[in-house]
C-alpha cells in the first residue's frame, strides 16, 4: 500500500485557517482565545529537529484529505508527497 508523507512548516504558517475546513478531520488551528499560538496543527504529526518541519506519515486516504489542506494553503506550509 502506498505511502506517503505530509509536511508542515509552522513557521510558514499563518493561522489561516483553511486547511482546517478542508480537512477537519486532520487539521486544526490552536486559537490564540484557546490560549494556543495561533497556528495549525497537524493530528499526530512529530517534530523533525533536522528540517524543523513536523511530518507525518499516512496512507492514500490521508493524504487525498490532507492534499485538501495543501491546495488551500495560501502560505504554502503544507505538502504532501509520496514516499513508497
Ligand atoms: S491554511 Fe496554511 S497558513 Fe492557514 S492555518 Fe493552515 S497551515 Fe497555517
Amino acid at each position: 500500500m502506498a505511502k506517503y508523507r505530509v509536511t508542515f512548516d509552522k513557521e510558514l504558517c499563518v493561522g489561516a485557517g483553511y486547511c482546517a475546513s478542508a480537512d477537519p478531520q486532520d487539521w486544526h488551528v490552536n486559537l490564540y482565545k484557546d490560549g494556543g499560538d495561533g497556528k495549525a496543527e497537524l493530528a499526530g504529526a512529530t517534530l523533525n529537529p533536522q528540517t524543523g518541519l513536523y511530518e507525518l506519515i499516512v496512507d492514500e486516504a490521508g493524504a487525498e484529505r490532507s492534499k485538501k489542506a495543501e491546495a488551500v494553503c495560501p502560505v504554502l506550509a503544507i505538502k504532501v508527497e509520496k514516499v513508497e
